[in-house]
């Protein structure tokens, strides 16, 4: 940590950051490019609601923290998104391979059945025309 001339530690904040983030920065060490800190303490409680809701969010004992990759972040969240990660199929038994994924804000969708969706539509259509 850097010091100033009495000796205080001091912080050079010139951007708005986590305080766990400041947290780990002071007494764990640099962030490596690319991973993103965890709560090992949130991930440990079970019955943390996640989200907003977690007040391991908040906790910047720098004991509890830990580098990991930003999937395996979401993977040990119970975030929709992470619940979401955990499944490997669509519910028609589609892979989520990474050409069969969309990604959208709510979610993956399954290219496989939109393209089934869009099918069966334009089969409606052609249906109703004759
Ligand atoms: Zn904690
Ligand atoms: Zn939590
Ligand atoms: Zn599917």
């Amino acid at each position: 940590m850097a010091l100033d001339r009495d000796g205080y530690g001091v912080i050079q904040a010139t951007r708005r950051d986590s305080a766990h983030r400041i947290a780990y920065l002071v007494f764990r060490g640099s962030i490596e490019r690319g991973l993103v800190i965890d709560h090992t303490c949130h991930t440990s409680d079970t019955s943390c609601p996640g989200g907003s809701e977690c007040l391991h969010r908040r906790c910047v004992n720098p004991a509890h923290l830990e580098l990991v990759e930003p999937g395996e972040n979401t993977r040990r969240g119970k975030s929709p998104s992470a619940l979401n990660a955990q499944k490997t199929h669509c519910r028609h038994g589609h892979q989520f391979t990474p050409d069969n994924t969309v990604i959208r804000d709510d979610g993956r969708a399954c290219r496989a059945c939109g393209r089934h969706a869009a099918a069966a539509y334009r089969r409606r259509k052609k249906e109703m025309k004759s």
